[in-house]
């Protein structure tokens, strides 16, 4: 696959000062107030959500079915649950015909601005929720990975409660191991025993295809830019990343420096035939809300 549309936030060399500055910093604070990004109890509504075993190689499109989202707008409502039990929590705003997707914190707590920025999304849409145009229905999954975001704020948050990445564990590209030498390293994870092992990947991707998703951004941290998912590469996929990159100044092209990727979300998005992108925040630490507020008003109007 082409090196630049499949770089993502994995990067030693980018990671390292960065992260290594950063977690030492944040992470007395953020444990502090790790207790606010815990998922609340289980929303009364709805939603026959199943944790269930591991759906196999063979079926791996066939988990339970995702709740109804009957919900009233920015309420949140779970889709599936991860390993450890906790809720993935989507909130929706609007009910036109036009659907896109926002998911945070697949990198959990290692990646735990994202959460927090998604959070704030949602808050802001609650108190304007005519930011969203009337054509468009947006679903915002504030933590992919809630049980790495509930262990850590640091490289130990960024895997499941089953150690695996779930960036890696999508049916394409999908491989049990891979070069670790330019990609993040601090710590082992895995692809997981198969593709969609997780039932975290299991909830999203029947959440995806139970819905007709235009487009999709998938939040990363940090500081490597935009990437266009797609392989091989996806001329939308590109377009939007170019223009959330106008509007927020992140880099685009992306950097590279030559991990080799995996299983990725995005790559899987664009096979389903919607233009995806991994957005990078600045840091690991700030949501860079004003920014992806741009972000999100662009994203709301860009058109396939
Ligand atoms: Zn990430």
């Amino acid at each position: 696959m082409a090196p630049m549309a499949t770089l993502r936030c994995e990067m030693w060399l980018a990671c390292t000062g960065l992260a290594a500055a950063l977690l030492t910093g944040c992470l007395p604070s953020r444990a502090a107030g790790a207790a606010e990004f815990i998922p609340p109890p289980k929303p009364t509504a709805t939603a026959t959500v199943t944790a269930g075993p591991p759906a196999p190689p063979s079926t791996p499109t066939a988990p339970p079915p995702t709740a109804t989202p009957t919900a009233v707008d920015g309420a949140l409502f779970p889709i599936g649950t991860s390993v450890g039990g906790r809720a993935l929590e989507v909130a929706r705003f609007g009910s036109g015909p036009r659907e896109l997707l926002i998911v945070a914190g697949i990198h959990g707590g290692y990646e735990w601005n994202t959460i927090a920025l998604a959070d704030e999304l949602i808050e802001r849409l609650r108190q304007d929720p005519a930011i969203v145009p009337a054509d468009v229905a947006l679903y915002l999954l504030r933590a992919m990975n809630p049980d790495g975001e509930a262990r850590s704020h640091g490289a130990d948050g960024r895997a499941n409660d089953n150690g695996v990445d779930l960036n890696r564990n999508w049916p394409i590209d999908w491989h049990p191991d891979w070069d670790r030498t330019y990609c993040w390293n601090y710590l082992p994870i895995s692809a997981g025993p198969h593709p969609v092992s997780e039932p975290e990947v299991a909830a999203v991707m029947q959440f995806i295809l139970d819905h007709e998703f235009e487009a999709m951004i998938s939040y990363h941290s940090a500081a490597l830019g935009i990437f266009p998912g797609g392989s091989p590469p996806d001329t939308a996929s590109h377009r939007l990343a170019a223009a959330l990159a106008r509007v927020s100044g992140y880099p685009y092209p992306p950097l590279d420096y030559g991990c080799e990727y995996t299983g990725q979300f995005a790559d899987w998005t664009v096979s389903q035939g919607i233009a995806a992108v991994d957005v990078e925040l600045t840091t690991h630490v700030d949501t860079d809300f004003e920014i992806n507020l741009r972000v999100l008003e662009t994203f709301l109007n860009w058109k396939p």
